[in-house]
């Protein structure tokens, strides 16, 4: 058979075509010689159809993936059948402070007629690094929302760092999306203000730690401007209070001290220092009760006896021996907590096993 261009002798033809003159005329790869692309040098974000993708881990990777991503969208391949591209990055430079040059190898191949076809091509993209809007706004100090951060009578300077750390690891675990970050921390008396790029994310944030520490949140909003479209311009306040209790204190309630165990939203988890028995108790009935220690204040003691209805423990601060009324599983030579009220008297703290998790009743 013979080639209806060339006249070449060929085994197989494809439309009359030897696969010299087929690929010569149908198989067409398009890439633009001058290609462009776009990574945040404040985010790493890469770019791509108007959607800006963050995660990368070094400046180089955002820019390779933005070059190769953008060969990737600007190819158009036809005649081939089966295409598969291949983009190999053959070298990323450094132009300037803002821009990159990256090459690119580019290999096509595919079912060409009846055989097996590749083509192969070479291209620098280039690889503008900019800010992108949300790293904008953030430079621009803008926000979205305020969360506060408060607890009844003023945080400790430990609780205050436990919960920025806490308030910046929930951000963090965002940081993928849009205005995910905190442009301003105040430090107060009373608290601690975060400023919130997005409103979104500080009621996520919110959210997280009352179920992580309990409490409560308010919302309000305060009108910021109009935006040039003619819309309202909201900002938000989310003012969340811790719990008055945290697990570990102490409280007196209706006359019988409780010690509590663990919070989550509007319940406190309680164990009766008297029954031993575990509860659930609301977090507004827990509210009328007096706080009368907290765990770490409790000093150690040793049981060196135990009897019909309670331990004898010698506690370790004063050496004197303390008869406590309480059924709970102890036996001599354990170590225990006590806490001594300011009345005097003692309370047995919960002890390891009681501290486990379980749940039984409602009082
Ligand atoms: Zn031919
Ligand atoms: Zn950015």
């Amino acid at each position: 058979m013979r080639c209806a261009v060339c006249g070449s002798e060929a085994g197989k033809l494809a439309e009359g075509l030897c696969s010299e003159c087929y690929r010569q005329r149908k198989v067409r790869v398009e890439l633009p010689s001058m290609i462009a692309a776009e990574v945040c040098r404040q985010c790493l974000g890469v770019l791509r159809r108007g959607r800006w993708h963050r995660g990368a881990a070094s400046l180089e990777e955002a820019v390779e993936e933005a070059g190769a991503g953008a060969i990737e969208d600007s190819l158009r391949v036809s005649g081939l059948s089966e295409a598969s591209a291949t983009i190999r990055t053959l070298k990323l430079s450094m132009r300037s402070p803002r821009e990159y040059a990256a090459e690119y190898s580019v290999r096509v191949s595919g079912l060409c007629g009846c055989e097996q076809a590749e083509v192969e091509a070479v291209r620098q993209v280039r690889v503008r690094l900019t800010l992108c809007g949300s790293c904008h706004r953030r430079a621009s100090k803008y926000y979205e929302a305020v969360l506060q951060v408060r607890a009844h009578g003023g945080l400790s300077e430990e609780l205050r760092e436990e919960l920025a750390e806490a308030v910046h690891e929930e951000v963090q675990r965002r940081k993928e999306q849009e205005l995910a970050f905190i442009t301003m921390q105040k430090e107060l008396k009373e608290g601690t203000d975060f400023y919130f790029g997005s409103a979104k994310i500080a009621k996520q944030v919110a959210v997280a730690l009352q179920r992580r520490y309990g409490g409560s949140i308010k919302v309000s909003t305060t009108l910021a401007g109009v935006s040039r479209s003619g819309k309202t311009l909201k900002r938000y306040t989310f003012a969340y209070r811790m719990p008055r209790f945290r697990a570990g204190d102490v409280l007196m309630l209706g006359g019988t001290a409780y010690q509590v165990l663990g919070v989550s939203a509007g319940r406190l988890r309680v164990l009766n220092l008297k029954s031993r028995q575990k509860h659930t108790l609301p977090e507004s009935l827990a509210e009328s009760g007096e706080l009368i220690g907290r765990a770490e204040e409790a000093i150690p003691g040793v049981v060196t006896d135990t009897g019909s209805g309670g331990v004898e423990v010698m506690e370790m601060q004063g050496y004197s021996t303390v008869f406590l009324v309480a059924d709970v599983k102890l036996r001599a030579g354990d170590e225990v907590k006590l806490l001594i009220d300011s009345d005097g008297r003692y309370h047995l703290l919960a002890t390891p096993e009681e501290a486990e998790d379980g749940r039984r009743g409602e009082v």
